[in-house]
């Protein structure tokens, strides 16, 4: 009977030990890698929640016609007219591609955000605000590193 009990208490002690991870590293075991040529910087943008350095994106002089993808799947994200300057530093865009993120509230930093991830392969991208100026009301503010810019023949 005290051998029952001891076990329960381990089983009830590791189901607790589940419940209290942070969602973080749950999450964060949903997300896969495509791309074996990721850099470590791309990886942590990518895969815990960083974030580049603002102005250090060579697509923010991009303005060629075309699409961008997902550095780590390759799945399609935005269209280039789509793309804007926000002055933030970051790459923007006004809306996405129907289907192609998934979001989640973002409470880290002490801010309340709407972080946005690649619906195909679960890899972080950016934070979604509502101060863009297109019909969508939407800034998608991408890290730069996340994406491929490919332009149109
Ligand atoms: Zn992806």
């Amino acid at each position: 009977m005290i051998l029952k009990k001891r076990k329960f208490l381990k089983l009830l002690s590791y189901s607790l030990l589940f419940f209290c991870l942070p969602i973080k590293t749950i999450y964060a075991t949903t997300k896969k890698i495509f791309n074996q040529n990721l850099s470590n910087q791309q990886k942590d943008i990518m895969f815990n929640q960083g974030t580049e350095r603002a102005f250090t994106s060579s697509l923010l002089s991009e303005n060629r016609k075309g699409t961008y993808h997902c550095a780590n799947c390759g799945a399609l994200l935005f269209d280039s007219s789509a793309k804007y300057d926000s002055g933030t530093g970051w790459p923007s865009f006004t809306e996405a591609v129907p289907g192609a993120f998934n979001t989640k509230v973002d409470y880290s930093f002490g801010m309340k955000r709407i972080e946005y991830h690649c619906a195909n392969c679960g890899a972080h991208h950016g934070h979604v605000f509502v101060d863009g100026p297109g019909k969508t009301g939407k800034r998608f503010c991408n890290n730069g590193l996340c994406l491929i810019f490919k332009p149109s023949q």
